[in-house]
């Protein structure tokens, strides 16, 4: 196994939502902070980069061009040339100072994202976000937007089981992993449980927070730990830890499968919430990370299949 800087001379302040497109061999990613959406190409190296209006959260292609975001409060359309932005829908208006956060396409192609309080504050370096603020929502095919539940505290990580049956979910807040039974011809989801528990764990306190997340083919959920600097795997039948690769930048936020194989894990990472000592200590906090030589594989990411065409 070795662990390796993927992108020499991006630094990120809030890397997150990283999505491999399979046909251009190109890895998607975001600055959150930073309102910026990344691409780089593996077999060129070209970087490109498209600047939004506010937060970004996450970024999935649309399959008729262009992709989706999470931008502030908004779920948007932008076209990568030009950054033409078109906003599709907006959510609250309850006076809660949400923004969207992580997001992901299921297997039928509806865009999932949940949000997160915008504000950050900050106890002796450690960030702290506001409680029970958010909602996970989901855009179908006609552009509709469905909640499916509120109290989030960060809603993070989304993952579906190969056989489209169950859906996995992360509200950081909970340092949990959660179950949902799932209907790919609805969307709907039903019967929450947990599936994975850190406070559980002997060795919690290395833990960290679960953040974002990816699957393999064999079932097994990668964990992106935030304060910790690792990635942790997980078998969510059983509850239990399977293996962790440790990436040397404390601060991991999300992960992918990748490269001509989908073999390769791609890694997020994010210095805003460093202190000085770890910006001292680990340099290239901020960098996307690749791991090789896992010897598992992911399953190719899904794209958003909406018929919005109309609209843009
Ligand atoms: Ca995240």
């Amino acid at each position: 196994m070795s662990v390796s800087v993927a992108i020499p001379n991006v630094t990120s302040q809030l890397g997150e939502g990283p999505h491999w497109e399979e046909d251009t061999q190109t890895l998607l990613f975001v600055d959150s902070l930073e309102c910026k959406v990344y691409r780089w190409n593996s077999l060129t190296k070209d970087v490109s980069s498209v600047q939004l209006g506010d937060t970004v959260g996450s970024v999935v292609p649309f399959q008729n061009g262009g992709y989706l975001a999470g931008v502030g409060r908004t779920i948007s359309h932008f076209e990568w040339n030009t950054g033409v932005t078109t906003k599709l829908q907006e959510v609250s208006s309850t006076g809660l100072d949400d923004r969207f956060n992580d997001g992901k396409c299921d297997p039928a192609g509806r865009f999932w994202t949940g949000t997160m309080g915008s504000k950050i504050s900050y106890n002796n370096g450690i960030p702290v976000f506001e409680q029970n603020v958010g909602s996970l929502y989901s855009l179908d095919k006609t552009g509709a937007l469905s909640k499916h539940f509120s109290g989030i505290t960060v809603s993070n990580g989304l993952a579906w089981s190969s056989d489209e049956r169950v859906m996995f979910y992360i509200d950081t807040g909970t340092r949990k992993v959660e179950a949902f039974t799932y209907d790919v011809e609805s969307g709907e989801i039903s019967d929450r449980r947990d599936a994975i528990t850190f406070e559980t764990f002997p060795e919690k306190a290395t833990m960290g927070w679960p953040d974002g997340m990816t699957i393999d083919t064999e079932g097994h959920l990668w964990v992106a730990c935030f304060g910790v600097g690792k990635v942790i795997c997980f078998d969510p039948a059983t509850g239990t830890k399977l293996t962790e690769v440790n990436i040397p930048a404390p601060i991991t936020t999300s992960c992918c499968f990748g490269g001509k194989n989908l073999d390769e894990l791609y890694i997020t990472t994010a210095p805003f919430a460093a202190t000085e000592q770890e910006l001292q200590q680990y340099p290239s906090l901020g960098s996307v990370f690749k791991v090789t030589g896992l010897g598992v594989k992911g399953r190719p990411a899904n794209v958003y299949q909406g018929d919005i065409k109309g609209r843009l």
